[in-house]
């Protein structure tokens, strides 16, 4: 699937679950020669860019730009979509640094807190939206610290039962890896960053905002100046951005977009789902538990529990001296866990690969 270079390390053996390993075209494409950011050839590539981008959010609207990474657009959900109250689903370290931006920019933020490793239920928000009014709810697709997919389509027909409540979503490791269908489950907001799924270098993050979203955004004051989204989108409408764009990073997007039409979405999904069901069916093997439950794992990021006598960081260094990358756990579960991210480009083969090499790590 990826072209070996001389100067380039051998593609299939990093699996952090991001910054994910990137193929070597995708990465050449981004040496490329500088163009005004204001003139007609960024147009033009920012026009070729959208068509693409809306296929991999599975929206007909337009696919926001920004120079950030994805906590930037965490940020503008806030700023752009709620003026006062939220309600934040938490079940990991990203949706509780949902919660904490949400504090951070001086809204008043409530919520619904699960273990690490479970995931949200649609009668627990459906529970607290009917006691107290809200602005709008945060939720992570998939909790990247542990795992765990939360039932976005059913939490978000929750949420639209609720007059003035937007569904602010962060999929940073779904869109690109799990299916995802902006339109389609009638999200407000989606946001992702370039180094996950999408398998691009850090220092982009895309977002998709409904009318609603936008709407609330006119009306809003206080927003700051780099992710009012209203300059978001008035700018995308001359195909430009509000400020110099990261433009060798566009130039990779472009190469990476051609190369996810050529797998199709669904064919992405399907690539993910595998990879996911081929670490969970292998930790039954080796007798390692996965954190989240069967119907609530991740097609792109697996936690799985060590147990006694090992430790995360023990694991991911011998990984290390064998040429191998993945992660131990999330901050209060590193020690106990360790996360492979098998997202972006990965294929079975290469899972597989990891997978013998860990397997005698921890023989
Ligand atoms: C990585 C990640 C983020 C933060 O992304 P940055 O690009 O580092 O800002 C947010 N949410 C989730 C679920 C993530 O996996």
């Amino acid at each position: 699937m990826n072209n070996e270079s001389h100067d380039l390390p051998p593609f299939g053996r990093f699996f952090l679950p991001g910054p994910t390993e990137v193929s070597h075209d995708v990465l050449r494409a981004q040496a490329q020669a500088m163009m005004g950011h204001r003139g007609p050839d960024v147009q033009a590539l920012i026009s070729r860019l959208q068509p693409g981008l809306k296929d991999v959010f599975q929206t007909e609207r337009p696919v926001l730009l920004s120079s950030s990474s994805a906590t930037g657009l965490m940020e503008a959900a806030i700023r752009n979509g709620a003026e006062r109250s939220v309600l934040s689903l938490v079940n990991g370290a990203f949706s509780d640094r949902f919660a904490k931006i949400g504090r951070a920019c001086g809204r008043e933020v409530d919520v619904v807190e699960v273990a690490w490793g479970e995931h949200v239920e649609p009668e627990a928000l459906e529970d607290r939206l009917s006691k107290k009014a809200y602005d709008a709810v945060t939720v992570v697709h998939s909790e990247t610290s542990t795992g765990v997919l939360n039932p976005i389509a059913e939490l978000a027909e929750v949420a639209r039962r609720f007059e003035g409540v937007l569904f602010l979503v962060d999929s940073v490791t779904g869109v690109g890896g799990a299916e995802v269908r902006t339109d389609g489950w009638g999200l407000d907001f989606v946001l992702t960053g370039s180094q996950k799924a999408m398998a691009l270098p850090p220092g982009l993050a895309f977002g998709v905002a409904a009318d609603a979203m936008m709407e609330r955004s006119a009306g809003l004051e206080g927003k700051g100046v780099y992710f009012d989204l209203m300059a978001f989108a008035s700018n995308l409408e001359k195909s430009q951005t509000p400020n110099t764009p990261a433009l060798s990073l566009m130039y990779a997007l472009e190469t990476q977009l051609e190369r996810m039409a050529a797998e199709g979405m669904e064919g992405r999904w399907t690539r993910h789902l595998a990879m996911r069901d081929r670490c969970v069916e292998w930790a039954e093997e080796v007798g390692l538990s996965v954190l989240a439950a069967p119907d609530y794992r991740s097609p792109t990021v697996t936690c799985l529990e060590l147990g006694e006598g090992r430790s995360g960081p023990e694991v991911t260094g011998a990984m290390r001296e064998r040429g191998y990358v993945i992660a131990s756990g999330y901050g209060k579960l590193k020690e106990g866990t360790i996360r492979i991210g098998h997202m972006g480009d990965h294929t079975l083969e290469e899972l597989e690969e990891l997978l013998g090499v860990l397997g005698e790590v921890l023989a």
